[in-house]
């Protein structure tokens, strides 16, 4: 059975960026002692369904992880180790927030056992991190940078937002020289969305917030893969770049649809064939609330998954395995609309897997629907 996945959802945040629709929640400091109370309760009452599997990957995700007191990280991943098979190698990640870190902080969660820190820095533009409502400065991610170095981490990874209000492709190819220029293992480059209700929403509305098109959106994700593939970063997701052998392992499971489980509130789980999510609210959570919705997911939405989140990764989807997993030569039943994506340079079938093009990656949601049947 392949190694488990394992993601903690630790959402307390020091105030609300003007984009973010994430289940995260400034000022409850109150609630941090209970929430880690039913995190680990929570933990503990998976693992007699555990019990034959390895953890492969831990992920602490938020929110802002790096927020709390670093004794709450100690016990979560000590409560972890003593519960479960931890991989050896395992791969695990913490989330942080550049402008709640401390040097003495991250060399106990380096001793922790966390190996992989993944560093909100968005942008290395003062102007627009404003703008984002991020809490920090770009001196503090470069600062984030040489502290987590200090402190023993040799993979770190930068979060880039791209396509903000009021960015120019020269500011982002600004800030892309900047992040390259701190050597961090790994780099994700994302699109901004502008999620309905939150103030960014509010403000495309009105005015006082101009996106930029959808031509200069592609543009700057164009100019993300040339300078970081140039940089030395091979471009192995939508938005995600690695140098060789630092690949986000825990997000590979999500993408190639392995088994993972998430506890705190908002968290997902994929387990054996059976979807399920925890209350997207802290209240409902804390009140004990879990494992809602769970759904056994049949063989078509299985496959629709697979092609889904397999067409993301530049390595594509392959199609012997799909064929193993659901009895289906892809090939075959989609020769006519795979001979439509080629020629029009959208996709290709080559080695036994079905890959986009850059061109079709900037268009996947429309090519997987050209492939849905
Ligand atoms: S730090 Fe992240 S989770 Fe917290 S408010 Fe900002 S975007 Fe949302």
């Amino acid at each position: 059975m392949s190694a488990l996945a394992l993601y903690v959802h630790i959402p307390f945040c020091r105030s609300k960026c003007a984009y973010c629709d994430f289940a995260s929640y400034p000022h409850r400091e109150a609630d941090w002692t209970r929430y880690f109370a039913a995190l680990r309760a929570e933990w503990r009452s998976w693992l007699p369904e555990l019990a034959d599997r390895e953890v492969g990957t831990v992920f602490l995700g938020g929110g802002t992880p790096s927020l709390v007191p670093v004794e709450r990280i100690e016990e979560l991943l000590a409560d972890v180790r003593a519960g479960a098979r931890l991989a050896p190698d395992a791969e695990i990640t913490m989330e942080a927030n550049p402008g709640t870190l401390t040097l003495e902080q991250l060399r106990r969660c380096r001793a922790a056992g966390v190996n992989r820190l993944s560093l909100g820095a968005q942008a290395l533009d003062d102007r627009l991190l404003r703008r984002l409502g991020r809490i920090h400065t770009a001196d503090e991610v470069r600062a984030a940078v040489w502290m987590a170095r200090q402190a023993g981490f040799d993979d770190v990874s930068l979060d880039l937002m791209y396509a903000l209000p009021g960015q120019s492709c020269e500011d982002w190819r600004r800030t892309l020289d900047a992040a390259v220029a701190l050597v961090p293992e790994h780099i994700s480059a994302y699109s901004l969305i502008v999620e309905p209700g939150t103030p960014m929403a509010d403000w495309v509305a009105l005015g006082r917030a101009v996106l930029p098109d959808e031509d200069e959106a592609i543009a700057m994700q164009r100019e993300a893969i040339e300078r970081l593939e140039r940089a030395g970063y091979a471009r192995y997701e939508i938005s995600n770049f690695a140098r060789p052998g630092r690949m986000c392992r825990h997000n590979l499971v999500y993408w190639q649809r392995g088994d993972y489980l998430g506890i705190g509130c908002a968290a997902h789980s994929l387990l054996g064939g059976v979807r399920f999510e925890n209350p997207r609210g802290l209240d409902e959570y804390l009140s004990g609330a879990r494992r809602l919705n769970a759904h056994r997911l049949s063989r078509a939405e299985a496959m629709e998954e697979t092609l889904m989140l397999s067409t993301r990764l530049c390595c594509g989807m392959d199609l012997r395995a799909y064929r193993a997993a659901f009895g289906v030569d892809f090939f075959e039943t989609h020769r006519a609309a795979l001979d439509r994506l080629a020629a029009l340079g959208l996709a290709r079938v080559e080695d036994g897997f079905l890959r986009l093009t850059r061109e079709g990656m900037e268009v996947q949601n429309a090519v997987v629907l050209e492939l849905i049947d």
